[in-house]
């Protein structure tokens, strides 16, 4: 019955507002049934008259015990008090109500008791309780005054709690409904947020509102941003296998018309025989390329990349990039300049560095016209390795500057390239190097002018302590 949060959290309500209203309401009742107010009233009244009664006292100087007894009896009628004189042992020696009252329990009365003390008072064998009040008399008897205790009677609460008892069922009702929208109120917006998470998984996607208490927005809010994250991941995920498909369509169509041309016999020459399996292989060759560095980014992501921490001379391996590269600059007529400064003690990965800027100076000359210049430069700034390699080739348009590091990305131009160029993920592979090594890399371009990629290593890493290490991640 109460599975729901909406009828827990009412059940609760009620809970809690029927608990607060029965207390309040017992205390109330108790406190009416006591009645402290008469009870201070009566006390005060029989002060009054034990106050008067001492003090005509010289009066009764010669009396007899029954002259005094009848004097009391008197007064008792008359002011509606009970009297009782105590001898110096504590012995009763007069009750103004001997034989029509139950007995005064003696026994339970102390006389040495502080006269003022508001709080005297005994319980008769009826169970009724008696407010007294005690006097010293000048022949050292104890007179005591009494009166039975005020207290409201059962009909007289009832119609004195008649408005209470009407206005707390309608604060009730009040609350119980109030109570009711809240739970409502909170409970709404949860439902309609498990709705939408089950739409989410049907593959539809609305952002919840964002309504209800803040922590429910909270979780709307949460649950939106996550939404939004899976949807860009699956569509990445989506680009990432339209563009392999893509990639991989292109030369297993030209290898398979060239194939098909030396077994139907369309390629007869030596010369067209020879032509048809250099495509081939050359596409072949592409397609290998690719899945190789297909599964180098899978294991860089994966985290299951060895990439090793080894202490190594970082002006050493650039100026071995630079070497290795002087040739497909000269023949691409291509100025390759290298200005490398002393450089710090670097701990990192060489061959995977050195795939890193081989990979940014063989785009640089590969975008660079001939006649033109590509720069590599190294220096050491604020504790970190700063290794620059800039070109004066094509450049980069701004808006697809930002694009350039994701996979399979390539601009326009460089599509029209031929096979001679990668498939656009040369650059993808060198950021997450650089990430394993926690460092950045940037591009920089002027459109025309040429660009500049930069990356910064940092020189020391608390991570560094141990020399080999594994994956981005570690
Ligand atoms: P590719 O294998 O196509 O070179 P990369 O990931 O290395 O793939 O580069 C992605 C794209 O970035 C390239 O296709 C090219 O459009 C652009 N690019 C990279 N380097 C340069 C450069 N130095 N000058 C101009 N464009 C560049």
């Amino acid at each position: 019955m109460f599975t729901s949060l909406r009828t827990r959290l009412w059940f609760t309500y009620a809970l809690l507002i029927g608990g607060v209203l029965f207390i309040v309401g017992a205390v109330f009742f108790i406190f009416l049934i006591r009645n402290p107010p008469a009870a201070r009233q009566a006390y005060l009244r029989l002060n009054l008259i034990a106050d008067l009664i001492q003090r005509s006292e010289p009066a009764l100087e010669n009396a007899t015990k029954d002259q005094i007894t009848s004097a009391l009896i008197r007064a008792d009628q008359r002011l509606e008090a009970r009297f009782a004189i105590f001898g110096p042992d504590g012995k009763l020696l007069v009750d103004s109500r001997a034989g029509s009252a139950t007995a005064i329990p003696v026994q339970r009365i102390s006389l040495n008791q502080a006269p003022l003390n508001p709080n005297l008072q005994y319980r008769d064998a009826l169970g009724r309780y008696w407010l007294y009040t005690l006097r010293s008399l000048a022949n050292g008897d104890v007179m005591l005054v009494s009166t039975i205790r005020p207290s409201t009677s059962l009909a007289q609460i009832r119609d004195d709690l008649r408005p209470l008892i009407q206005a707390g069922i309608l604060a009730l009702f009040l609350a119980l409904f109030l109570g009711f929208w809240i739970a409502r109120w909170i409970s709404a917006p949860l439902q309609r947020m498990a709705n939408e998470a089950h739409t989410i998984a049907t593959g539809q996607y609305h952002p919840i509102p964002l309504e209800g208490p803040i922590e429910v927005k909270n979780l709307a809010g949460a649950i939106n941003e996550m939404a939004d994250k899976v949807q860009t991941s699956q569509k990445s995920q989506r680009d990432f296998v339209a563009n392999v498909s893509h990639e991989l369509k292109t030369p297993l169509t030209s290898i398979q018309g060239f194939a098909q041309a030396i077994l139907d016999g369309t390629a007869n020459t030596p010369e067209s025989l020879r032509q048809a399996g250099q495509v081939i292989y050359s596409e072949a060759d592409r397609m290998h390329r690719m899945v190789l560095d297909l599964l180098d980014l899978a294991r860089l992501d994966a985290g299951t990349a060895e990439i090793v921490h080894s202490p190594l001379d970082i002006a050493n391996l650039l100026s071995g990039v630079v070497d290795k590269m002087t040739p497909q600059a000269r023949q691409a007529q291509v100025n390759l300049q290298a200005d490398i400064n002393t450089l710090p003690d670097f701990i990192g990965d060489g061959d995977r560095l050195a795939q890193v800027f081989t990979n940014l100076v063989d785009n640089a000359i590969k975008y660079t016209p001939s006649g033109g210049k590509v720069q590599l430069k190294a220096s050491q700034v604020d504790g970190q390795v700063e290794i620059s390699v800039s070109d004066t080739g094509s450049g980069i348009p701004p808006d697809e500057l930002s694009h350039i590091f994701e996979r399979f990305y390539q601009t326009d131009k460089s599509r029209r390239g031929g096979s001679g160029h990668g498939v656009g993920l040369g650059l993808a592979i060198a950021r997450e190097i650089v990430l394993a090594h926690h460092g950045t890399i940037t591009a920089r371009s002027d459109p025309g002018q040429g660009s500049t990629f930069t990356v910064l290593l940092p020189v020391a890493h608390p991570d560094d302590s141990t020399l080999v290490k594994k994956g981005k991640n570690n």
